[in-house]
Formats: C-alpha cells, sequence, structure tokens
C-alpha cells in the first residue's frame, strides 16, 4: 500500500457552462500522460468517479505524485473563461462525502488544493480548499 499524506483538490480548468465529461478527462490525460492522472474527478451532477487507482502513483501536483491522491472537479472558469470557484451544490456534496471517506482511511493526509503547493503558479482549484476542509480534522483528532 501506498502511504498517502497528502490529498490535493484539483480543477478542470474548464467553462461552468460547457459539458467536459469524465470520458472527455480520460481522453485528454492519456494523450498527455498515457494513464489518467486524477484518482477521482467529479462531474457537475455530483457523480464521484474513480478514475485511477490509489495504489497507483497519479500525475497531478509536480513533486508531490508519489505519496498523494488526486481529486478533480469539473468547472473552475466562469462563463467568460475566468477562474472562478464553479463548484454546484452537488459537487460540494460529493466532494464532502469523499474527503470525509479517505480522511478515514488515509487519517494522517493533508488536505490542500493544487494553488497551495509550493511553486504552483495557476488558480487551481479556484477555492480555497485548505481551510475550507480544515473541519475534517475533527473527524480523527
Ligand atoms: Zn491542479
Amino acid at each position: 500500500m501506498r502511504h498517502i499524506d497528502l490529498i490535493v483538490i484539483h480543477c478542470s480548468a474548464t467553462r461552468c457552462d460547457q459539458n467536459f465529461s469524465v470520458t472527455a478527462l480520460i481522453r485528454w490525460h492519456e494523450e498527455k500522460f498515457g494513464f489518467t492522472g486524477y484518482h477521482y474527478y467529479i462531474t457537475r451532477d455530483g457523480k464521484i468517479y474513480q478514475t485511477r487507482h490509489e495504489n497507483l502513483v497519479g500525475a497531478h501536483a509536480k513533486g508531490y505524485n508519489r505519496h498523494s491522491l488526486g481529486i478533480c472537479y469539473e468547472g473552475g472558469l466562469d462563463e467568460q473563461g475566468k477562474s472562478a470557484d464553479t463548484r454546484t451544490p452537488m459537487q460540494k456534496q460529493a466532494l464532502l462525502t469523499l474527503l470525509r471517506r479517505l480522511k478515514k482511511e488515509h487519517p494522517d493526509a493533508e488536505i490542500l488544493g493544487h494553488r497551495d503547493l509550493p511553486n504552483v503558479h495557476k488558480d487551481c482549484p479556484c477555492f480555497d480548499a485548505r481551510s475550507e476542509y480544515q473541519c475534517l480534522k475533527l473527524f480523527n483528532d
């Protein structure tokens, strides 16, 4: 088993008024990496797709892939293509459900957004994941 001490949240950096299905995500990543880099993908309807086995190293956070899991939500850009927290209520609920489960399985994993990692110069995931999911610590402490 891989030891997971980091859970990194991402957005697909696609517009909130455009459909970016799990199939499209898989196709994009397979062209780019030869496999799907995220472990989970959450579409706007709140569906959670496991896109990579947790035991396999992903490709989503340079320098941190070996000991982390990557979760991506569909969206992250507004209608004008600008960075925005476009999560639907269903996506927020799904993220919370998934993170609660993952925290139980990997109790010492820290949850943060891609942009919270050092030397990341993008807005991904376009919201403050670290403070939003701070509360999940309480489940294990
Ligand atoms: Zn990212």
